[in-house]
């Protein structure tokens, strides 16, 4: 193929932005990855609260936004999971989000959850607020799943009034589901009618699931990992 003329190899040059995956030079702005990163992107088929598997390029920009303070990966994020959920929150409705434990909010500075769960708001036209709030208590790592769910049972209460109609509820990754479980009865105790359920991404089970083995890959236990989910 002819290499393109110089005023077109000049524009070109212009008009590339990073792929928010890899930091590649792309020729496509906003969040829309790189064709390398697409290929390492594993939506979640069917209608479940997650969007995509924690994997891959999703997995790896999941854990920039939450340890290394790259912010604007939840805008990414909460583009990339609009258009795979399969139901969406509409204007009138309200986005909110799992809170982080009061310990985990002072060391990061943020809470990730809320960071993507305000553009998802900000995308569907809804309004977004934090209803939710945390109380502090022992980390979830290395618990079983009779004892995460003993662990964060009572761990979530709602602050200030619960907005009526439709309240969706963000959580980063879907794990056992315990926290959105605990989260979604915390706000109907509150007085929420109508909570909806989602996730940016499922981790699915390391043992005896049919997706790990269709992926064929197998990735060591990350930081991301020992989450409180
Ligand atoms: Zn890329």
């Amino acid at each position: 193929m002819a290499s393109p003329a110089p005023a077109k190899r000049l524009l070109n040059l212009f008009f590339l932005f990073l792929c928010p995956g890899c930091g590649r030079r792309v020729p496509v702005k906003g969040s829309r990855l790189c064709a390398w990163c697409l290929t390492r992107v594993y939506p979640v088929p069917g209608a479940g609260p997650a969007a995509f598997l924690h994997r891959g390029v999703m997995r790896e920009m999941m854990i920039r936004l939450k340890y290394s303070g790259e912010r604007h990966l939840g805008g990414v994020l909460a583009e990339m999971a609009l258009e795979e959920w399969n139901r969406i929150p509409s204007p009138g409705d309200t986005v909110t989000c799992v809170p982080s434990s009061p310990a985990t909010l002072r060391r990061r500075g943020y809470n990730q959850v809320s960071v993507i769960a305000r553009r998802l708001a900000a995308l569907a036209g809804c309004r977004f607020t934090e209803v939710l709030s945390r109380k502090p208590g022992p980390s979830q790592v290395g618990l079983s799943a009779r004892e995460r769910r003993l662990n964060l049972e009572g761990a979530f209460h709602t602050v200030g009034t619960v907005p009526g109609g439709r309240i969706w509820l963000l959580d980063d990754v879907l794990a056992t589901g315990e926290t959105l479980r605990q989260a979604s009865g915390a706000l109907r105790r509150g007085g929420a009618a109508d909570v909806i359920p989602l996730a940016v991404n499922f981790r699915e089970t390391r043992r005896g699931s049919m997706i790990e083995e269709r992926i064929g890959e197998t990735e060591p236990e990350g930081r991301e990992d020992r989450r409180d989910s």
